[in-house]
């Protein structure tokens, strides 16, 4: 039936999953759904769907003829491992992947490896999935908004087939759903509100290495300087055995990978560049590179690790095989890390952290680990989203330190110190559906026309009560609509839905985009919105109220706010206009420190503007993008009309006779009551926060962004005057 090597059929029996191979096809044919947890490294990915294969699965002749189906978190697993299993099989026809852009399908296809984004788009044209026979739902320990939401799906499709199968067997085949893990928390995934009876569960056991921990004495601040001298240091110094470097993006390691190329080979690197068009994501949707600074090649001094006994200088001749490894990368490069590096090398694979559970390089002995991760963020306020470089979690740098103990005892080089750890790292990552707001949730579950989001079933599930109060707010918003039986998606919705941006603000975007009215304006603004407050003395105002207040009437950000000023939202729509005119890096640099503006947040603002400018040229190609949009009068008219609407459900009214108003004091800040409250209720009274450059000239009616509940006082904040 296959067409295996010996010699990967000596590998592959070796692999902890192979001994479970019989036990796992019995309790997979007598259940609809399966768990199997199994530490990274032990074979799932690999041998599962081939075990499936084996047993006739795929084969269109056998009584189950459909695709077995297996899906992964990022592109770089699923098109690397689709690879490898077709190779290993020796029928490299019969796998395939589909990844967002690249889909190599064809009628021979019996396995197809795929992002979790296309098979829940699959799921929303056919919801029986009537072209599988199996679905293999990968790394679901990782807690993914789309692997959740498949498992919520899943389970109600397989009943379905299943019950379909019971009733007609001649013309529906049951559909097996196999759910693996890296981790045992899998708590969630056996709920009952999910799956009845609960599915099995199989541990795979795995051996696994001592691996020793080196923390650093000190946290340093530029963690890719401080991974190249690890590495040097590592390579100069230790035994034989590849080194395996976990990074947060694409930038970072294309960074790293020059310089020590530079250092260790001699000779130019030119296999990867820098300059393709892709943004190096990680995940299904558009990642925001973070931003880096230029590069520093002056040594820093404060060396600061447990390394210290070690020179740096011992100059090794031994050259340095160093492969990055990050999504969207070629699929020939992604390869090169599970070959054997050249006779007489060292390997070293820079990496995001794809390696961390995904994809299981061999021969590592030592784990050099920034600690760092790019998470994706909604803001609390604006919904937006946005990628930030963070702490990963104690859980997760666990598992990059496991990387170095599969071959042997390992070490692992923790670039920041044990006190960080231990304060600073949360225990475990929350689930992505927790972090995720409750609109934009709702929102993409109606695209995929699950109609009654609040009865759907979620691992985690979020209170139905949340659920129904971001329906009511989106039709307000006109992205449903009322129908006979529950709310449905508009046409307003679905473009809505498209865009990475929380639909409070997505809403104004594709009402500008659509009306053609100020287009490119418009995305400036949502940028802008996605980032939030650009300014950098905002935060310490409740410490001292006085100082700050006096300060800011002062400083030059009134410069920004026009005249006579409108809105703090569009004086940072005009910070950020005026940044994106200037020209070099340096000027921009000054700028900021003129206005007190975080140079980052900028910086982030310019990428998703570049993102949404990019999506504005798909899907409306008779848009001009390219000049710079510029804050004319009727184009702030414009916004400020769209945010009022979109801020409806956030406006106040200036308290112009404070007489007999319950709960108002002497305060020197102008006072609002907020709309829609009883008129006793003294929650209401709020004060407009001093930051706001409103406060010289408060509008009668304003919508604001923020609420700060202080001790004594309610503060909104981030304010627009209603434009009638
Ligand atoms: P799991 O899914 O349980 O983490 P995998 O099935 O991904 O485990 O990995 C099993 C083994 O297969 C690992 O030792 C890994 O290094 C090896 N492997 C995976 N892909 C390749 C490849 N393209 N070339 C060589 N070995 C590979
Ligand atoms: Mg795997």
């Amino acid at each position: 039936l296959t067409e295996r090597t010996r010699e990967i059929e000596e590998q592959r029996s070796k692999l902890p999953v192979f001994a479970e191979e019989q036990s796992i096809m019995e309790t997979l044919r007598s259940n609809a759904v399966t768990i199997i947890c199994g530490e990274t490294g032990s074979g799932k990915t690999t041998q599962v769907p081939q075990f499936l294969y084996e047993a006739g699965f795929g084969d269109r002749d056998s009584p189950n003829p459909g695709l077995i189906g297996v899906t992964q978190p990022r592109r770089v697993a699923a098109v690397s491992m689709a690879r490898r299993v077709g190779e290993e099989l020796g029928r490299p026809l019969h796998v395939a992947h589909q990844v967002r852009y690249d889909a190599v399908v064809t009628r021979d296809t019996r396995i197809k490896f795929m992002t979790d984004g296309i098979l829940l788009r699959e799921l929303a044209d056919d919801f029986l999935l009537t072209k599988y026979s199996a679905i293999l739902l990968d790394e679901a320990h990782e807690r993914n908004l789309n692997t959740d939401i498949l498992i919520g799906m899943l389970s109600r499709a397989v009943r379905l087939r299943n019950r379909l199968a019971c009733s007609q067997p001649e013309k529906t085949r049951p559909l097996r759903l196999v759910i693996m893990s890296a981790t045992l928390n899998i708590d969630e995934f056996t709920a009952p509100r999910l799956f009845t009876p609960t599915p099995p569960i199989i541990r795979v056991d795995a051996r696994q290495h001592p691996v020793t921990m080196h923390f650093s004495r000190k946290t340093p601040t530029d963690h890719v300087d401080a991974a190249y001298r690890m590495i040097c240091k590592v390579h100069a110094n230790l035994p034989p055995g590849g080194v395996l470097v976990f990074l947060t993006g694409k930038q970072e390691i294309v960074r790293l990978a020059r310089r020590l190329a530079q250092r260790y080979n001699k000779r130019p690197i030119n296999a990867w560049n820098e300059d393709d068009d892709d943004d190096g994501a990680e995940g299904p949707m558009e990642t925001i590179e973070p931003i880096e600074s230029e590069e520093d090649e002056k040594a820093q001094s404060d060396s600061d690790d447990s390394m210290g006994q070690f020179s740096m200088d011992a100059e090794t001749r031994e050259p340095l095989h160093v492969l990055p490894l990050y999504s969207l990368l070629a699929p020939e490069e992604q390869n090169k890390v599970f070959q054997l590096p050249p006779e007489g090398t060292r390997l070293c694979v820079l990496a995001t952290n794809v390696a961390e559970t995904s994809l299981t390089i061999p021969n590592i002995r030592y784990v050099v680990d920034c600690g760092l991760v790019k998470q994706r963020h909604f803001d609390a306020t604006s919904g937006a989203q946005q990628y930030r470089v963070e702490w990963t979690s104690q859980a997760s740098a666990t598992q990059r330190a496991g990387r170095a103990g599969r071959v042997g005892p390992g070490h692992c080089y923790r670039l920041f110190s044990s006190a960080v750890f231990d304060q600073q790292f949360p225990p475990f990552s929350p689930p992505e559906i927790q972090r995720t707001p409750m609109e934009s949730l709702v929102l993409q579950l109606k695209t995929m026309g699950i109609d009654h989001p609040e009865r759907f079933p979620l691992p985690s599930a979020p209170p139905s009560g949340a659920v129904i109060a971001a329906q009511q707010s989106l039709l307000r918003m006109g992205a449903l609509c009322a129908g006979d039986d529950f709310p449905r998606i508009t046409l307003l919705g679905r473009k809505m839905a498209k865009l990475p941006i929380a639909p409070i603000w997505s809403r104004l975007l594709v009402m500008s985009w659509e009306m053609d009215e100020y287009p490119l304006l418009a995305a400036a603004f949502a940028s802008v919105m996605s980032v939030g407050d650009p300014f950098l003395d905002d935060q310490s105002f409740d410490k001292d109220h006085t100082e700050q207040s006096q300060s800011h009437s002062h400083s030059p950000r009134t410069e920004l706010a026009g005249k006579p000023p409108t809105s703090d939202l569009l004086m940072w729509l005009n910070a950020l206009l005026q940044y994106l005119a200037i020209p070099t890096k340096n000027a921009r640099n000054e700028y900021c420190s003129r206005f007190g503006l975080m140079g980052k947040r900028m910086e982030e603002m310019t990428q998703q503007f570049q993102l949404l400018k990019r999506l504005l040229k798909q899907n409306y190609p008779g848009v001009d993008c390219q000049e710079l949009p510029k804050l004319g009068r009727s184009g702030q008219q414009h916004l400020r009309k769209l945010i009022s609407q979109s801020l409806s459900e956030r406006a106040a009214e200036r308290i112009v006779n404070p007489k007999n108003v319950p709960g108002l004091k002497r305060m020197p800040f102008p006072a609002y009551r907020i709309l829609g409250r009883a008129a006793d209720d003294v929650s209401a009274v709020v004060y407009l926060h001093p930051t706001s450059v409103l406060r010289t000239m408060p509008p009668l009616l304003l919508v604001y962004t923020e609420l700060i509940t202080a001790p004594e006082t309610r503060y909104i904040k981030y304010v627009t005057a209603t434009e009638s």
